[in-house]
């Protein structure tokens, strides 16, 4: 019964944020009552019907996730399901340096961490906060030996010109960055000039930063490039120039527990309801149909260039 897009499961625990990212979520949050976001246990007896399909992957993500009380609760939940073999976390690491070492002993096994600038000024004018402590986070994550990824979503004309300081934040970090295409996901403040094309940032790391494309560590969605002397990596993510629906894994669950095939679908399924009144089978059933009907792929250009409309907001579904 295993169907490709339900190897890897994302779920979203809260749709509220501590920072106001403007590419994101300028709003905060959509106003969710926190009454109806999942319990840790839904959490679990959902990853625990996924498992049954097939799923080994599950990423926690927002909003911020941290700023769930029961987030060690809900990781050592995750954890400890039969089948599930890798446990990650999305988080803008506000709040994770004081927590990476517990989460850690509860069985998370990676962190990706945004960062959209290594600026002071500039981080602060995109998110509204402050860089000190997501750096912090960063360096303990490493410390720990967790395995980090960064990702910077490039909003602006402005990222060409930092290129320069992330490379030097990556020299002796050994982190993943990855830079990712900034996608129209947030329907009132999507804004088309602030686009810009990763291929032009990719041929400037090669042309005057001398680094390589790497072909063996290629992950399924980015290209990745090194260069000798620099510990981390730089990857780039394009979304919106180089859709990759054809090797899309990926269910996302938001935090009222309603399932989205996709995430420029506006079509929903409510998971809960799905597994709490019917039997195991009948569920699995269901939801394969659902993904088989809702399988077509979004034309991101087009949405990108306002020929049609998207009300995704990604605090509340998860990037
Ligand atoms: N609060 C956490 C954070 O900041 O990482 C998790 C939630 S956030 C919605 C998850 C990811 O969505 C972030 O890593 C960010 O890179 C990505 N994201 C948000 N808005 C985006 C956009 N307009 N285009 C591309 N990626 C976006």
């Amino acid at each position: 019964m295993f169907h490709p897009k339900l190897e890897y499961l994302r779920i979203s625990i809260i749709d509220s944020c501590n920072l106001r990212c403007k590419y994101c979520n300028p709003y905060g949050s959509s106003g969710w009552n926190k009454k109806e976001y999942i319990s840790a246990t839904d959490i679990c007896e959902i990853v625990k019907f996924f498992s049954r399909l097939g799923t080994r992957k599950v990423r926690i993500t927002g909003g911020e996730p941290l700023l769930r009380e029961d987030i060690d609760k809900i990781i050592s939940g995750i954890a400890g399901i039969e089948g599930i073999e890798d446990l990650a976390l999305t988080t803008n690491g506000v709040l994770l340096h004081k927590k990476i070492e517990s989460l850690r002993e509860a069985g998370l096994k990676r962190v990706n961490i945004s960062l959209p600038s290594v600026d002071e000024q500039r981080f602060k004018s995109i998110t509204g906060g402050d860089i000190g402590s997501v750096i912090s986070s960063i360096d303990e994550s490493i410390k720990l030996g967790i395995p980090v990824k960064i990702n910077v979503v490039a909003f602006g004309e402005e990222i060409v010109r930092e290129l320069e300081g992330f490379i030097g934040f990556i020299k002796n970090r050994d982190v993943m960055l990855r830079f990712i295409e900034y996608m129209p996901v947030c329907a009132n403040t999507y804004s088309r000039k602030r686009f810009i094309e990763l291929s032009r940032i990719e041929s400037i790391l090669v042309s005057d930063f001398g680094f390589d494309y790497e072909e063996r560590h290629n992950e399924m969605i980015s290209r990745v490039y090194y260069k000798e002397g620099v510990k981390g990596r730089i990857g780039f993510i394009k979304p919106v120039t180089a859709q990759f629906c054809d090797v899309c894994n990926k269910v996302r669950i938001n935090s009222r527990g309603e399932l989205r095939p996709c995430l420029f679908s506006s079509v929903t399924i409510n998971l809960l309801d799905l597994i709490r009144n019917e039997s195991d089978g009948d569920a699995a059933r269901m939801l394969l149909e659902f993904l088989n009907r809702n399988s077509s792929k979004p034309d991101i250009r087009a949405i990108s260039n306002g020929d049609s409309e998207v009300k995704i907001r990604l605090f509340e579904i998860g990037g």
